[in-house]
């Protein structure tokens, strides 16, 4: 026998071994557990046995979640837009596509060294733990995806606590990654979750002492809890994305990645197009270029007024009932004409309309007119509200561009693309779902899901 033949019989004695703990610990079905608690536990020893395994193991587990989720997605997709009644089944394919097939792993942990006359210095990106991770309806499968392979990736396991309005969905994806985890390196329970995902569970999983760190990954409410917990805490929030375009940008172009952009899953990613404020004297081209890229534009004033009253409800938030969308349902409900199949509707509104004000996630884009590009800039700080979210900006003035990325201080800021470019959807870069807004680490990756720590030997290795 040689050593290959060798490695491989102790590896399958090993998995089978391994494998045999997991199920007894998870009483039965591997990955989802009747409570939290058991979960979180079972989550824990499968880290403390991935903390053995080789960053080779880390890089074929992940290789192993790309090749047999990838004829997954199209299912997958149509699933989840069934379920949660939001999106579409063609552009969600898209998504997870990215979230799958463009997520870094493993190399995206780089080690600092420094050397001198005291010798030598490491900065290493070590794991956590287990993760809390925290999925939104919105974007269920591909945030499943894009965490696992980032979380992973830095040597963590994983609780995930999906949305309970995207249960089917999520608990059938994570179950199926657990199961590709444990063919490939024999660990179980590495991903798990409960078999019944409440907002009851989720507090219970943020409580819970084998938690280490949170990601969280939805609206206000859900980020301020999590960040109240005293445990650390990565928080990916609400935005309201501005698209600011000015008298120099080409018309037709901001157009076509305008409607693109905000009419990607009819709307629901958080990066996508809210509002537009453009620039008086180019505004009628804008729009009529809009209106020819398939926009419907609603423009009587009593067609505006109920247009508002379905969109927005009597306590001033987005309707429930029409988040996620498609423009023909909106406008079907807000009895609107329309002899055609809109890929947006579009309406012209003042600066302080709830529609601007409001992260609707509808494929409603409101459009507001100003006199120059410094009171787009003063509007668009306003609509963003300090979420530290995402912007976008239409301008051949390098100067303008650059004062707007300044003064914006978004975690995402697309110049002359649609919002989707900020996640790498035909722009330069990485793919993540999971945006770290008002906690500062931004686009997330495998290196945010790790602790940096600094390993010091004095008096050597410095060969310089
Ligand atoms: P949501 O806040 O309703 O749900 C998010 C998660 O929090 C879910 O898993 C849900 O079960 C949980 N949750 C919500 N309320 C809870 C409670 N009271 N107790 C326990 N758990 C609770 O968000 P959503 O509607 O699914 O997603 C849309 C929101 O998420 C939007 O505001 C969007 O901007 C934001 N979002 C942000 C990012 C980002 O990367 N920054 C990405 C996607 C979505």
């Amino acid at each position: 026998m040689n050593t290959t033949e060798l490695e491989t019989m102790i590896r399958t004695i090993l998995s089978e071994k391994m494998g045999q703990q997991g199920v007894a610990a998870s009483s039965g079905s591997s990955a989802l557990f009747s409570d939290v608690d058991s979960a979180v536990k079972a989550a824990r020893a499968a880290y403390e046995s991935y903390m053995q395994c080789s960053l080779q193991t880390r890089r074929d587990i992940i290789s192993k979640i790309r090749s047999e989720l990838e004829p997954l997605i199209p299912q997958m997709s149509e699933d989840a837009a069934r379920e949660t009644g939001m999106g579409n089944a063609a552009d969600k394919i898209l998504k997870n596509r990215a979230a799958l097939l463009n997520t870094p792993g493993v190399e995206d942990l780089t080690t600092i060294a420094l050397t001198g006359d005291n010798g030598m210095t490491l900065f290493e990106l070590s794991p956590f733990g287990v993760i809390g991770a925290i999925a939104p309806s919105t974007n269920p499968t591909e945030t499943i995806m894009n965490n696992c392979i980032s979380m992973l990736a830095a040597g963590n396991a994983v609780y995930f606590s999906p949305h309970p309005g995207a249960k089917n969905v999520s608990l059938c994806l994570i179950e199926k990654i657990e199961h590709i985890i444990f063919d490939v390196c024999g660990i179980r329970n590495l991903v798990v979750s409960v078999s019944e995902p409440t907002f009851a569970a989720t507090q219970e999983m943020m409580a819970h002492p084998d938690i280490a760190v949170l990601a969280v990954t939805g609206g206000p409410a859900i980020v301020n809890m999590a960040m109240k917990s005293g445990k650390k805490t990565i928080g990916a929030g609400a935005g309201n994305p501005p698209c600011i375009v000015d008298e120099t940008a080409c018309m037709r172009k901001a157009a076509k990645d305008i409607i693109n952009g905000a009419s990607l899953d009819y709307n629901v990613p958080c990066i996508a197009e809210k509002s537009v404020i453009v620039v008086d004297c180019v505004a009628d081209e804008l729009i009529s270029c809009m209106v020819n890229y398939g926009a419907l534009l609603v423009k009587n004033p009593a067609d505006v007024v109920k247009l508002r009253n379905t969109v927005i409800n009597e306590k001033g938030d987005a309707n429930k009932k029409f988040i996620g969308k498609s423009p023909a349902v909106i406008a079907k409900a807000a009895g609107l004409q329309c002899e055609f199949e809109p890929k947006i509707i579009i309406v012209e509104v003042p600066k302080d309309d709830l529609l601007v004000m409001v992260e609707q996630l509808m494929p409603v884009l409101p459009i507001v007119r100003v006199s120059d590009f410094d009171t787009a800039l003063e509007l668009a700080l306003v609509v963003e509200q300090g979420l530290h979210h995402t912007a976008i900006m239409h301008s051949e003035n390098v100067s303008r561009l650059n004062k707007a990325a300044k003064m914006m201080q978004t975690s995402i800021f697309v110049k002359n693309g649609p919002s989707y470019a900020g996640i790498s959807v035909g722009g330069e870069g990485f793919t993540t779902f999971t945006i770290a807004t008002p906690t500062g680490e931004g686009t997330t990756s495998a290196k945010t899901f790790a602790r940096s720590r600094r390993c010091v030997l004095t008096n050597g290795f410095s060969i310089r």
